[in-house]
């Protein structure tokens, strides 16, 4: 039997001040990790009352899963090998398949002369002079990590989850009872367009997974006084027009991604480091010009314009102010891979990062079964 769904303030929730609401599992946070894991604990055990809690109005509308780059390849170390298979798997029926084309100054670890892999589709994106050696990956993919999100939080609700939407989690650690305590405050919009909490719910939850992405350690440490390695950082993604079709190959250079997206190409550039918390992003500056762009990522396309030329014409679109520019706050797990990790004795973190396309999925997969026992 499906699940019930909150997406109103109005609609009544069970919880009171006096007596909390309960499930068996909660889940904070219904982006790509949330949602998945949702779906899976559905799965592997149904005979868990299960509420998925998200701040935006549809699961994954708000946070990373968005603007994720939404590509699979098997570039991965090989700890990560497993995972990896295990997601492309999951992934099956979803991914358009178009290649990874990775792309280096010399021939080190195997390149290939790029001529050997040239194809039309690259011809005036990449000046082979610059960039002559080359590398395929023929497996690699992509696909839509939000309506994958979209897909696993329904499929969740579907077989039982209950979803609801518009609520900001508050932990509170572990009650009298002992049980996860939480505060689920329902958001509302007033004629001003103020976002404001209409009213603040209780439940209490027998194990609580934080799956809020980049937030999700700060949530923990608020709420629970739990210390993690864990950073986030706040990663641009702008648009290159130059046309692309679905099949045209990704491509791969000193660590910045062209992955072709609507006709054109998103540029997915490397996190070059942590963002403190508190820091507010804000574009930059080029030969005193604004942009939308903040400087770091500007640099990084700086690094690379000699081999993909293109990044130095008017088709890169820069912006003026931060608004012109997709980006969003990505969570940056210790050692960079997708994990999770148990708080103390009901609460667990889920993290996903820039990782989450190539393994996400499997990691979400294993939390759930460990929660099954
Ligand atoms: P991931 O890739 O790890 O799933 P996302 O950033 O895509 O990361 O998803 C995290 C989700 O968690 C977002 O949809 C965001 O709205 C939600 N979220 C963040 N903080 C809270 C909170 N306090 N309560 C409920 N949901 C939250």
């Amino acid at each position: 039997m499906s699940g019930q769904v909150w997406a109103h303030v109005g609609q009544p929730f069970g919880g009171s001040s006096s007596s909390p609401a309960h499930y068996d599992l909660l889940i904070v946070g219904a982006g790509r990790m949330g949602a998945a894991l949702a779906r899976f604990l559905r799965e592997e055990a149904p005979h868990l009352s299960l509420l998925l809690a998200e701040e935006g109005g549809l699961p994954n509308e708000e946070g990373a899963t968005l603007l994720a780059p939404g590509v699979w390849h098997a570039r991965v170390p090989p700890e990560q090998g497993a995972r990896a298979e295990e997601t492309r798997t999951l992934l099956e029926g979803r991914l358009n398949a178009c290649g990874l084309l990775e792309l280096r100054p010399d021939s080190a670890g195997g390149f290939r002369p790029i001529t050997d892999l040239w194809t039309p589709e690259v011809e005036g994106l990449i000046d082979p002079a610059e960039l002559p050696f080359a590398r395929l990956d023929r497996r690699a993919a992509t696909y839509s990590a939000g309506s994958l999100a979209l897909d696993c939080a329904q499929a969740a609700s579907r077989a039982g989850a209950d979803l609801m939407l518009n609520v900001r989690a508050e932990l509170c650690g572990s009650g009298e009872t002992g049980m996860a305590q939480v505060r689920l405050h329902r958001l509302s919009v007033t004629n001003l367009h103020e976002i404001v909490v209409a009213q603040t719910v209780q439940v209490t939850a027998g194990r609580l997974v934080v799956a809020a992405g980049a937030l999700g350690p700060h949530l923990a440490e608020v709420g629970l006084g739990a210390v993690t390695k864990h950073n986030m950082a706040y990663r641009q993604t702008p648009r290159l027009e130059v046309p692309s079709t679905p099949t045209s190959p990704l491509l791969q250079s000193g660590g910045l991604l062209l992955r072709p997206r609507d006709g054109g190409y998103t540029v997915v550039p490397p996190i070059p480091h942590p963002d403190p918390w508190g820091y507010v992003p804000t574009g930059g500056r080029l030969v005193g010009v604004p942009t939308g762009l903040r400087r770091e990522t500007l640099a990084a396309l700086l690094e690379v314009m000699d081999g993909l030329p293109a990044l130095a014409t008017g088709a890169l679109v820069l912006g003026r102010s931060l608004a012109d520019i997709p980006g969003c706050w990505v969570a940056l797990p210790q050692g960079g891979w997708p994990l999770y990790e148990r708080l103390d004795e009901r609460h667990w973190l889920l993290l996903g990062g820039e990782h989450a396309d190539l393994t996400g999925l499997a990691v979400a997969r294993e939390l759930a079964r460990e929660l099954a026992e």
